[in-house]
């Protein structure tokens, strides 16, 4: 009778959990330049951003703030893009001038592999267009190498410079502080650019092109030289595959091809990895069939941090992994108290009260 109290008492705790899931909020901002939830940026490189950051708003004016997290859905703010989740948050924070509103965010969302400059609404469609190039080109590079620090670094760096006033950088014109010369994808994007207006521009659209000759281009077969492999159809090469790729291939997490030698039967077997499938690779059986599911066990309040449980289990072996992670406080509106971080400062040599600057959407995103 004891028990069964206790599980009523459970499932009703469970529906308010719910219920209160619609009024969770956007993580708090603890230090004014860099908040690291997701834990992705080494502090040599959090030292680097905050000095930058603080000079361009000492000499400058200029507030920009970097936010990284997993993922857009842990926070239950209702946003169902990167997009409105930044400018919710953007606004929410305050960041920038609330006269100039020439505030910027930097978003980057690890598990969602999806990353936002978001600018004050004081910017104009002008001030946007350069900023598909420092994401384009310094950053989405480095994160598809899983550099996210140096990524980061290097696109406050070049955004500081842009709100500094300086020209159009060069870096545009030259690859990137480490090329990534592992990705023929990535060298290969120098090829298209142009000067224009006294800048230095450059194109990455061939990209998509790029990346279908790196498939389909021909293949002389390496076991008997003698002849080019021809690349089997779906079906045909289903009986090249094992088990777990072709399981990989219907979660569309990897695709295959199979190339076989006309002449000796050689065959080899080519695997593109999808970035965008939400499988992830699983430790156990390598196969990239790992799915997470996460859910609120307790919703953050402006006095207690929550919780959130995250289960990942492979839909090809027997791998089962259940982990707690801490939701942040929820935090104050900015308008209603912009001195509300104080109390919570973990770093006051990079503190500030911030500006209560708006932002009505603008800016670009990127996926990687
Ligand atoms: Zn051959
Ligand atoms: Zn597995």
């Amino acid at each position: 009778m004891k028990r069964m109290a206790v599980l009523l008492a459970l499932i009703s705790w469970l529906g308010l959990a719910a219920a209160a899931l619609a009024q969770a909020g956007y993580p708090p901002r603890v230090d004014l330049y860099v908040n690291d939830l997701a834990g992705v940026i080494t502090d040599e490189d959090r030292g680097r951003i905050q000095s930058t950051l603080q000079t361009l708003q000492a000499e400058h004016g200029v507030e920009m703030t970097v936010l990284t997290i997993e993922t857009i859905l842990e926070y239950g703010t209702g946003d169902g893009t990167i997009e409105s989740f930044a400018t919710g948050l953007f606004n929410q924070w305050g960041i920038g001038d609330a006269e100039r509103n020439d505030g910027v965010l930097l978003l980057v969302a690890i598990e969602d592999r999806e990353l936002r400059i978001e600018l004050g609404a004081g910017y104009g469609p002008a001030d946007e267009d350069g900023l598909g190039a420092v994401i384009d080109r310094l950053m989405v590079p480095q994160f598809r190498e899983g550099n996210y620090s140096l990524g980061i670094v290097e696109g406050v760096e070049a955004m500081a410079a842009r709100l500094r006033g300086e020209p159009e950088p060069l870096w545009a014109a030259v690859s990137p502080t480490t090329p990534s010369s592992s990705q023929p994808v990535s060298s290969g994007r120098n090829i298209l650019w142009w000067a224009g207006g006294g800048t230095v521009a450059l194109l990455g659209a061939s990209n998509a092109l790029l990346t279908r000759w790196r498939r389909y281009r021909r293949r002389t077969c390496p076991a008997c030289q003698l002849t080019e492999m021809t690349r089997l159809g779906e079906l045909e090469d289903d009986a090249f595959l094992q088990e777990g790729q072709r399981l990989e291939e219907s979660l569309k997490s990897v695709d295959y091809d199979v190339w076989q030698c006309p002449n000796c039967q050689h065959y080899e077997v080519v695997p593109f990895v999808a970035w965008f499938s939400h499988y992830k690779k699983c430790t156990q059986c390598q196969y990239r069939a790992l799915e997470t599911k996460s859910r609120v066990l307790r919703q953050p309040t402006y006095s207690s941090t929550g919780l959130e449980e995250r289960v990942s289990s492979c839909h090809h072996c027997s791998y089962h992994h259940r982990t707690e992670h801490v939701i942040p406080m929820k935090t104050q509106s900015s308008s209603s108290s912009s001195g509300s971080f104080s109390s919570r400062s973990s770093s006051s040599s990079s503190r500030s009260s911030s500006g209560g600057g708006r932002s009505s959407g603008g800016g670009r995103s990127g996926k990687w």
